[in-house]
């Protein structure tokens, strides 16, 4: 628990003044523009359990967003960031285009809604790709991916492109993980005719996990469940970890013109932009160490 946790628990022993007691009514005068500006914000926290560097991490998220004076970053406490940008395009595409990974940590985002404050926001869930390896290739379809995603967290889309390319060794679905619990490392499907196949997972851009419980944000030296019982093989390792996504397009150089939607210098199929390895969002790799997907880095 940290400290304004336990000054606001703390006010639940206190016993109020007949004043303090007393409700007081808030003016919703010039609150139409603050509404405005909520609905173009994303909140941000790090993954990690160690200390951050709020400014280095500030000042990485806008040099891999590329969005100028457009971006504000303010920090409202307790280590969130909220990022206020200029158009609904903007924001989209910062979500379409996570995960994001800071020093192998993830950044937790999500959106504004009535209420929200500092002393209330939870992180739930974060979007990742995940690749199916092993599916009978008679049930590589979007209706497939769907099935499989709603049961790993909450289903996003099937990546339809994979068709149209060269490679079809796995499909693409993108799915909202609950990031409280252990990475999924497969599956067991069954078809209509009752036959069972094993299919397995691996995640694209995977931040920093522990090898020991398949958690995300700590690894097995920071495990509390690792210190009890550390002889036991590990169930999870880098395995889990895709080598990459498929490349699809050209290199694309990302602009925001002066309304804020972005300018495309790739001529390429017209397709709309998923993740690419063209996008540096494992940011800092080079500090990262040496289970960072090296496709992702900067250099
Ligand atoms: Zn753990």
């Amino acid at each position: 628990m940290d400290m304004d946790q336990s000054i606001i628990n703390g006010f639940q022993h206190l016993q109020l003044t007949k004043e303090e007691e007393e409700s007081i009514s808030i003016s919703t005068t010039g609150r139409s523009d603050l509404l405005e500006e909520c609905a173009l914000s994303l909140f941000g926290r790090l993954l990690a359990d160690r200390h951050q560097n709020m400014r280095a991490l500030k000042s990485t998220l806008r040099s891999a967003w590329k969005m100028g004076s457009d971006l504000r970053i303010v920090d409202v406490g307790k280590n969130i960031l909220q990022f206020k940008f200029n158009s609904k395009y903007q924001m989209e595409w910062v979500e379409r285009n996570g995960p994001w990974n800071f020093d192998n940590n993830l950044l937790l985002l999500c959106r504004w809604k009535k209420g929200l404050s500092v002393n209330n926001i939870l992180f739930t869930h974060s979007p990742f790709w995940i690749q199916i390896w092993g599916l009978p290739f008679e049930s590589m379809s979007e209706e497939v991916g769907r099935d499989l995603g709603s049961k790993i967290g909450e289903y996003i889309e099937t990546d339809k492109r994979s068709w149209l390319s060269e490679q079809a060794k796995f499909m693409r679905i993108r799915v909202d993980l609950p990031i409280n619990k252990p990475l999924r490392r497969g599956g067991n499907i069954i078809d209509s005719d009752g036959e069972k196949y094993w299919v397995s997972f691996k995640y694209e851009r995977l931040p920093c996990f522990c090898f020991y419980c398949g958690i995300l944000g700590h690894d097995e030296k920071h495990c509390t469940m690792f210190l009890s019982n550390s002889e036991a093989p590990r169930q999870y390792g880098d395995w889990l970890r895709a080598n990459g996504s498929p490349k699809f397009g050209s290199e694309k150089v990302r602009k925001f013109n002066s309304n804020g939607v972005e300018e495309r210098k790739d001529e390429g199929s017209g397709e709309h932009q998923t993740p690419s390895t063209s996008i540096p969002t494992d940011m800092e790799a080079k500090r990262a160490g040496p289970s960072a997907s090296p496709d992702f880095s900067n250099s």
